[in-house]
């Protein structure tokens, strides 16, 4: 196995060493922070007494409402004279929450970012096209230090404008890229119409991350796009991109356990799940200067993988995460993720590359309408065939979801795409009381 950093290949010994040190280093840090300090002294936990991974458990949660609380500097561990960026959640829910970096922070990510794009398979040979948003989204400068730290040749694209995107791959015969799922859905709906064979793409691999996609989404971009798509997690509150990524083998990404410490907790209760189970992914960081975070609640769903990687590393891995915990939808009483549907409607073949999810409310009852793009092929064909489309689609739903959703199919490219992360659910409940 070729390897970028020497601590991809720690054992699990060594990982828990590294742990333990790094654990009690970076709560005497976070103790300097005014949320910290005013925490561990309302808890009675002396920073010095953090000795083993046991600990842990006696160190306090942190959320994103602790973070807006304390905006702006609240959870700030370091003077200002050593800061030397600012980035911020993208805010799909809420408030934006503000992290900040020290030039080692913004060193430390870096090499985390290019550790993930190595084993991934690129190289320094590569040419790389971020096709992300560089702004206070992570994804943008996040993605590009670490592509410029493996040696890359970077282009930082930027989203949207598709037309340029494809003129840029072919134009510097681009091998790798960064683009969100949604988007790079969108990107390969405009390949197909221009007609070109995906053979004629010039990238062989595509981080694809960001927001939650499912297996059916990757396997499309895949197809589409005649590349190899590798599932890229993170979050701000975590520096961004760069925390957990899978390997050549494509099955569940390698969390960075030097760098995090990861739990799996029962977002009800906080208490740790069975082995396995699906929970809240809750980080500490372990290297962070700036801002370290203690137990932060992601509000990301996810689990350990069993068993080990064929790659050989020992880093565990999580599952593709299925949603957060408030993107859940409870329809008729019946808990629903917006990924069951995704999934379901990117295996069906005469879909196209869009839907959107509806909430309705009829009377007190609330109702889930599905709107899915169809393919322009099949759009053509007469209502018979459109209704058994649609028919088939409804049945499917009904079977994953156990409530009937009503389906409407719309015409290819006619629902709004997003050049950042998606937002799918539109909700007309709160309007029509
Ligand atoms: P941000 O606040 O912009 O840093 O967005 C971070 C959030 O994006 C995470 O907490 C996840 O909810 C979501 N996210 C990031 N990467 C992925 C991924 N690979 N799969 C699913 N969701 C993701
Ligand atoms: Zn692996």
């Amino acid at each position: 196995m070729e390897i970028f950093h020497p601590a991809e290949i720690l054992s699990r010994d060594e990982i828990a060493a590294v742990q333990t040190r790094r654990l009690a280093r970076v709560v005497k840090r976070a103790a300097r922070s005014p949320f910290y300090k005013a925490k561990l002294d309302e808890m009675g936990v002396d920073p010095e007494s953090i000795t083993s991974l046991d600990d842990l458990t006696r160190l306090p949660l942190t959320t994103k409402d602790d973070l807006r609380a304390s905006y702006p500097f609240g959870m700030l561990a370091d003077e200002h004279r050593e800061l030397v960026r600012l980035h911020a959640s993208s805010g799909t829910t809420g408030a934006p929450t503000v992290v900040y970096h020290t030039k080692k922070d913004l060193r430390t990510w870096a090499d985390l970012m290019a550790r993930c794009m190595h084993m991934a398979g690129m190289r320094k040979e590569d040419v790389f096209q971020n096709i992300a948003g560089y702004g206070l989204f992570t994804g943008g400068l996040g993605i590009h230090y670490g592509a410029e730290r493996l040696g890359c040749l970077t282009i930082p694209a930027g989203a949207g404008n598709t037309a340029r995107q494809i003129k840029l791959l072919r134009d510097f015969n681009v091998s790798a890229v960064h683009i969100i799922p949604s988007y790079a859905l969108y990107l390969a709906g405009v390949v197909a119409e221009q007609g070109l064979d995906p053979r004629d793409l010039p990238p062989r691999i595509a981080l694809i991350g960001a927001e939650p996609h499912s297996e059916e989404a990757r396997r499309r971009i895949e197809e589409m796009l005649g590349l190899k798509a590798y599932n890229s997690y993170g979050l701000s509150e975590m520096n961004g991109p760069g925390v957990a990524f899978e390997c050549e083998h494509q099955n569940g990404m390698h969390l960075w356990e030097d760098s995090y410490i990861a739990e799996i907790l029962d977002p009800q209760t906080q208490e740790p799940v069975a082995e396995g189970e699906v929970g809240e992914l809750v980080m500490t960081t372990l290297t962070r200067e700036a801002m370290p975070l203690l137990r932060y609640r992601t509000r990301d769903l996810t689990r350990f993988l069993p068993g080990q990687c064929a790659c050989g590393r020992l880093h565990r891995r999580i599952d593709r995460i299925t949603g957060r915990a408030d993107d859940m939808l409870i329809i008729k009483g019946v808990n629903i993720y917006p990924m069951q549907i995704e999934k379901i409607l990117l295996a069906v073949p005469e879909v196209a590359q869009n839907y959107q999810i509806v909430l309705e409310r009829e009377g007190y009852i609330d109702q889930i309408k599905v709107r899915v793009e169809i393919k322009e092929e099949f759009f053509i064909e007469d209502m018979r065939v459109l209704g058994g489309i649609q028919k088939r689609i409804a049945g499917l739903l009904r079977n994953e979801l156990l409530v009937t959703p009503r389906v409407e199919l719309v015409e290819a490219k006619s629902l709004p795409t997003s050049e950042g992360k998606a937002s799918r659910v539109v909700d007309l409940r709160e309007t029509k009381d």
